[in-house]
């Protein structure tokens, strides 16, 4: 399956704390995200190469305008910490809110 996650949902989720917490990756919802079969590049979130037949997710850091690499199920786990941090507003909801230049 495409978007099995590649680890556990607990180990998604402490990989997302942690990477907030260390400025890896950015405290911001997604407004705009670019979907794909993976390229073998590595997922930012969990480490792991995102495989062709995996759902690879590309989000641009608003802040340094990096581009970010993630595995679907890692995506969410990611952005389930942000909406957490910032307004509890499920992810769900951001990508429908609008959108920054
Ligand atoms: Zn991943």
């Amino acid at each position: 399956m495409p978007t099995e996650p590649v680890l556990p949902e607990s180990e998604l989720r402490a990989r997302a704390l942690q990477g907030i917490e260390e400025g890896r990756l950015p405290l911001v919802l997604s407004t705009h995200i670019d979907a794909g079969y993976g390229e073998g590049v590595r997922c930012d979130l969990c480490d792991k190469a995102i495989d062709a037949d995996k759902i690879e997710y590309d989000v641009t850091d608003p802040n340094s305008g990096k581009c970010l690499h993630f595995h679907i199920a890692c995506h969410f786990a990611w952005q389930r910490e942000c909406a957490r941090r910032l307004k509890g507003v499920p992810p769900r909801y951001a990508e429908l809110r609008k959108r920054r230049s």
